[in-house]
């Protein structure tokens, strides 16, 4: 076992802050499973990995390694050196503060931050939620506003991936200038997910989490949609029960924003060719009420209480899972060695993981 030193915590603290592991489900029971998504519907994709009702932890940090093996290999073969190095070093060391049952924080040695990587992925995800969920809160408590679910789809063209997000996205800047989507929605977020059908078409969809001020006739928004677009109707309409599952469901098409080990090597080259891109934003008097909320719009600043809670953890401290308690401890491991440790806390009776030794 060994022992962060204090150094090291403090010159890294701003980043450990943003690239720890923990989210709430982190420190949940190992035994514990996530209910499954109120949102299936929205799970079209390939993978069982990607709908993330069914995999243990230990599963989803093995296919987190293997989809990272093959960017690597992608990128070795598109002679993107760097970029296969970056993805390489990223998150292979890891300090994992744990009581041997949870998980309270992981400290990874580096983030490569390249928008596919699945590590820097959760990641990303997790600031987008701390960032946004307060503002959230905070406008549809002010504005007496209820949150839906909106998918809104395009037909399949023959075009790039690149034409296909600007197609959509100057498709949703038309809507919102309807009079019909001004007086129904006060605002809300975007973001883009990107899929192919079986012919390799592009299928891009955007995942909106509307603020509604009333109850409208669906059939309206599909006739405002294909006015918008031109040629389709096609949407998905579902109120959000509770804000902060219906924000976690629409990041996580930021931090997946396609089945990865489906790619080739055109896709990846495709890919890098969008490094501009946006996808994910504000809309209407959301945006404005983000900007008073957070004038700095320094992302990853805004932490939720969880989060907060957590960062300050260090070795002795107890840990912070509820009827837990028991004294942390630092364990250094390799990338490889966290699905093994995962397992071991899955399987034991007690779910405790043995106390590895390097
Ligand atoms: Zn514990
Ligand atoms: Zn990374």
């Amino acid at each position: 076992m060994n022992i962060i030193a204090n150094d090291k915590l403090k010159c890294h603290s701003k980043q450990l802050t943003l690239s720890t592991d923990l989210t709430s489900r982190d420190i949940q029971p190992v035994k514990s499973q996530r209910s499954p998504s109120p949102h299936t519907y929205l799970d079209n994709r390939g993978t069982k990995s990607q709908r993330g009702t069914k995999c243990t932890r230990s599963q989803r940090a093995r296919e987190r390694l293997q989809t990272k093996e093959h960017l690597v290999g992608l990128a070795v073969g598109l002679g993107e050196v760097e970029l296969a190095d970056k993805l390489e070093r990223c998150h292979s060391r890891l300090a994992v503060l744990t009581c041997g049952r949870h998980i309270a924080r992981i400290i990874p040695n580096f983030t490569c931050e390249f928008r596919l990587c699945p590590d820097c992925g959760r990641r990303r995800s997790r600031k987008l939620q701390n960032k946004y969920l307060p503002m959230m809160r905070g406008f549809m408590l002010h504005h007496k506003v209820t949150p839906v679910h909106l998918v809104l789809t395009q037909t399949h063209r023959k075009e790039n991936r690149k034409q296909s997000a600007k197609r959509i996205k100057d498709s949703l800047t038309r809507l919102q200038r309807r009079g019909f989507w001004k007086e129904y929605f006060k605002g809300g977020t975007w973001s883009l997910e990107f899929t192919k059908d079986k012919n390799g078409l592009h299928h891009t969809h955007l995942h909106i989490i509307g603020f509604r001020r009333k109850f409208f006739d669906i059939e309206l928004l599909r006739g405002e949609w294909l006015a918008a677009t031109g040629d389709s109707h096609v949407l998905n309409l579902k109120p959000i029960q509770d804000i902060a599952t219906g924000l976690q469901e629409v990041v996580k098409y930021v931090s997946k924003p396609l089945d990865i080990r489906r790619f080739g090597a055109d896709d990846l080259k495709e890919f890098l060719g969008l490094k501009n891109m946006r996808m994910f934003g504000t809309f209407g008097e959301f945006r404005d009420f983000c900007k008073d909320f957070e004038p700095s719009d320094n992302d990853g600043d805004e932490v939720s209480e969880l989060e907060s809670l957590s960062r300050d953890l260090v070795e002795g401290c107890a840990c912070p899972h509820p009827q837990c308690g028991e004294p942390l401890f630092d364990l250094r491991m390799s990338k490889n060695e966290l699905p093994q440790f995962y397992e071991q806390m899955e399987s034991s009776p007690l779910g405790k993981a043995r106390q590895v030794q390097h």
